[in-house]
């Protein structure tokens, strides 16, 4: 089994292995750093191949947490959870609570919370068994769904490149949305009332429906939506969505949306940067989900309610911060995916120091 020579290790503090038996819980919490602050990062549900899956997806996107968290500018580093199993069929009560007793062994060296597969109900059961869980309902500290958030980041986002490559306002452009579920569907209410026109799809026909009828935006089939006549193209469904085959048949200047990993390969951030096309990393755009995240913590920490004015100043902060990488980009002439990358490094790497 291989830990250390994984592509994805790179100098990870930790990576911790837990079984309980009477539960079934198999988990893996990987700690890449902990030099801005605890490690934050969600919990995933999934059944993997094998262990060596496991540990990969671990490694990878615990790496990932610490890059976006270091962009977002917050005081927490980089981890995330991963449970072998299936989340339809395997998730018991007792398996969160020995997940809650896992995370509190590490002491406070990493916070959970929800990702693929978990809901808030999941993490209740481990809340029972350790206070180092976010993303919680129901009490003052709470942050509630971070859609919204991640929704506005990604909107000021869209417009803050717009302005850079096209000078012109929202109300002048054409954004094409890929999958309009939490975070694309409101993306799309913000975008219509700043006067954006917009082509959107989706996988679910319902789902599609109900946000034209509330913008006005035109709907087509989601493999048509790469050959929209558009200046935005917005990808909030899955990751892979900008590849070698798809690249070549977008019309938009820019790339700007919600979804993680748009990027099917590195290579792929080059050839959008070679093409003239504008970039925003997903990891720095769509930012604001896990800034109000760590706005629950930061008064579950001090003990305070939840609040949205601090959340508020670090997605503003999170622009600029954006506005930094594309001048970076444009200065260096560099893909800007890879200067995000190497700004975050640098920031952990000061921390460290
Ligand atoms: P979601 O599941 O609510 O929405 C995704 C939508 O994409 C669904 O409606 C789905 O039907 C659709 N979809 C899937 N495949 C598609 C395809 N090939 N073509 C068109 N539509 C497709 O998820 P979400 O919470 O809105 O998150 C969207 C993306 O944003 C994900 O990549 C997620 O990791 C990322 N993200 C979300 C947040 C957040 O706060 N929710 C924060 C950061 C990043």
């Amino acid at each position: 089994m291989t830990i250390f020579s994984s592509p994805a290790f790179e100098d990870h503090e930790g990576l911790h292995a837990f079984h309980d038996a009477p539960s079934g819980l198999n988990c893996l919490i990987a700690i890449h750093s902990t030099a801005l602050g605890p490690a934050g990062g969600g919990v995933r549900m999934w059944p993997y191949a094998d262990d060596q899956a496991a540990i990969d997806d671990a490694l990878r996107l615990s790496r990932a947490m610490s890059h976006k968290n270091a962009m977002a500018g917050i005081e927490l580093g980089g981890g995330k959870t991963v449970i072998i199993g299936d989340s339809r069929t395997a998730k018991t009560a007792a398996m969160f609570e020995a997940l809650g007793r896992a995370v509190e062994s590490l002491g406070g060296r990493y916070w959970a919370a929800e990702d693929v597969g978990i809901s808030p109900a999941d993490l209740a059961y481990a809340r029972t068994q350790t206070r180092f869980v976010a993303g919680l309902e129901g009490h003052p500290a709470a942050s509630g769904d971070p859609s919204p958030v991640t929704a506005e980041g990604v909107k000021r986002g869209i417009e803050l490149c717009v302005r850079r490559a096209l000078g012109r306002p929202l109300s002048e452009v054409t954004v094409a949305i890929q999958g309009v579920g939490h975070v694309g569907a409101l993306l799309a209410g913000k975008l219509a009332a700043a006067g954006a026109k917009l082509v959107i799809c989706d996988v679910g026909a319902e789902t599609v429906a109900a946000v034209a009828a509330r913008t006005g935006a035109k709907v087509v089939a989601p493999e048509a939506i790469f050959d929209e006549a558009a200046d935005v193209f917005a990808p909030c469904a899955l990751g892979g969505a900008i590849s070698a085959a798809t690249l070549p048949r977008l019309k938009a200047r820019i790339v700007a949306g919600g979804a993680n990993n748009q990027l099917a390969d590195a290579a792929v951030g080059q050839a959008l940067f070679d093409a003239g096309l504008v970039y925003a990393p997903d990891f720095v755009i769509n930012g604001g989900g896990i800034i109000n995240v760590a706005g629950e913590i930061r008064a579950l920490d001090r003990g305070e309610a939840f609040d949205p004015a601090w959340v508020e100043g670090k997605v503003a902060a999170m622009i600029g911060t954006l506005g930094e990488v594309l001048d970076r980009s444009l200065a260096e002439r560099r893909p800007a995916d890879r200067i995000a990358v190497q700004m975050a490094k640098e920031r952990i790497a000061a921390a460290r120091r």
